[in-house]
């Protein structure tokens, strides 16, 4: 009985997961992080393909019977907890992870964000996610859906719409079109990473009062004179700003 409170929504069609399990196109040698493996339906596929699975899951009774339900195979390691409290980083040792799953939609975001941070041990990631996530994920400057997580986003990672996915592919189905995304890190210089702390600053304040102009909203962090030194024009809004553009006023505020 799929649990509401988990976002439960198990994948049924047999089409879509030999379609994301050729998008991942994982190999022998390779260690896969899985993030809510359920009942194991990705997790067999990319386990035959001869790679290694860590799978994490919330869920006690799916975690503790997955290794039964898909016959004690080798190579899968179970981890029943929280993957917004698991350090990515210690999991990977020295291989790159590649990250896969179909995420709890309710706590998509936050898993994205989780997973940014412990992007030095991540080689790509494959993600199962509400339709609309994945448009604020490659959303261009102008439009309602660019916000702080398309910034980011696009700061940490190049990122590729695959392929809708409709309810029905689910049990049960949920009320939104999913769509799979891939994302792979940039591999990003000392001096961006540096600039990081100022950045996420910068596009949270400015972010957190869209509909004012950066004069308004950056108030206490930057001044107009500042905002225009950066190039940029203090009475603009927030969505009209490139990545380009918000590393300007993060390093102004410097
Ligand atoms: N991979 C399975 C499939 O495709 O059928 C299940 C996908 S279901 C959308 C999401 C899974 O994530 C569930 O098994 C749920 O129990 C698990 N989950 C929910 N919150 C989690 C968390 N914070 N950490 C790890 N797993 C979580």
């Amino acid at each position: 009985r799929p649990r509401k409170r988990f976002g439960q929504h198990f994948l049924v069609d047999h089409q879509i997961i030999e379609r994301l399990v050729r998008a991942i196109a994982p190999r022998p040698g390779e260690r896969l992080l899985e993030i809510g493996p359920g009942e194991g339906v990705l997790t067999r596929p990319l386990l035959a393909a001869g790679a290694a699975v860590t799978a994490v899951e919330l869920d006690r009774d799916l975690a503790s019977s997955l290794a039964d339900r898909l016959g004690q195979p080798p190579r899968l390691d179970i981890v029943q907890g929280d993957i917004l409290a698991t350090d990515v980083v210690a999991l990977a040792g020295d291989q790159a992870l590649r990250v896969v799953g179909n995420l709890p939609y309710n706590i998509s975001t936050p898993i994205l964000f989780h997973l940014f941070d412990h992007l030095a041990a991540i080689g790509d990631m494959h993600f199962m996610l509400q339709k609309e996530v994945i448009d604020r994920l490659v959303a261009d400057p102008g439009g309602r859906e660019y916000g702080r997580l398309s910034v980011m986003a696009s700061f940490f990672c190049e990122m590729n719409w695959l392929f809708d996915v409709p309810p029905e592919a689910f049990r049960p189905p949920p009320k939104v079109v999913s769509a799979i995304v891939r994302l792979r890190p940039k591999s990003l210089s000392e001096a961006e990473l540096q600039v990081l702390p100022a950045l996420d600053a910068v596009v949270r304040q400015a972010f957190g009062q869209r509909r004012k102009t950066l004069r308004n909203s950056l108030r206490g962090l930057l001044d107009s004179p500042s905002i225009e030194a950066a190039g940029v024009d203090p009475g603009t809004r927030p969505e009209r700003l490139s990545l380009q553009e918000f590393l300007q006023l993060a390093l102004t505020t410097r």
